[in-house]
């Protein structure tokens, strides 16, 4: 059940760095990637132990069971996977209200400063996770939203 067992890490693994990596890369800084990855890998290692201790409890299965335990572990992944998702969206919305990002060089910094530590730059007034405030109805959606969760309007957050 080896191959079963690397699957599953493998999987966990390319599904947490595309995930995080291309979603939460592109919406906040880098700063935010910083803090939200550690929590999320080490969430994810607990899963893929989980996970193998449930392949390794079906290691002796005949084949018939094997393969529908399989397809019981992969419905489990893409739960799991839901569930870091969401995670780390929430995680990644709460470490923004505390963050802001420099609109000439892209760093990002903590909120009480007023100019970027990286280029000098004058930083905006307001927080990463302000752009995802819905001008429309105030709902904070988690960053990377593109339309309010509430009322679909456009937000500002995401840069077209
Ligand atoms: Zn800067
Ligand atoms: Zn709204």
């Amino acid at each position: 059940m080896g191959f079963l067992k690397n699957a599953i890490s493998g999987g966990i693994s390319k599904g947490l760095s595309d995930g995080i990596g291309k979603g939460l890369r592109d919406a906040v800084g880098k700063a935010v990637e910083k803090a939200v990855t550690p929590a999320a890998e080490n969430w994810a290692n607990q899963t893929a132990n989980s996970l193998n201790q449930a392949a390794d409890a079906t290691a002796q299965a005949t084949n018939a069971t094997a393969a529908a335990q399989q397809n019981a572990a992969a419905a489990g992944m893409n739960g799991a996977f839901a569930n870091l998702q969401s995670a780390a969206e929430n995680y990644a919305t709460a470490v923004s209200m505390n963050l802001k990002q420099c609109p000439a060089c892209g760093e990002s910094c903590t909120a009480d400063r007023q100019f970027c530590p990286a280029c000098g730059a004058k930083l905006p007034e307001t927080t990463v996770a302000a752009a995802f405030v819905c001008p429309s109805c105030g709902k904070q959606n988690t960053v990377g939203t593109g339309f309010c969760a509430a009322c679909g309007t456009k937000l500002p957050g995401v840069e077209d």
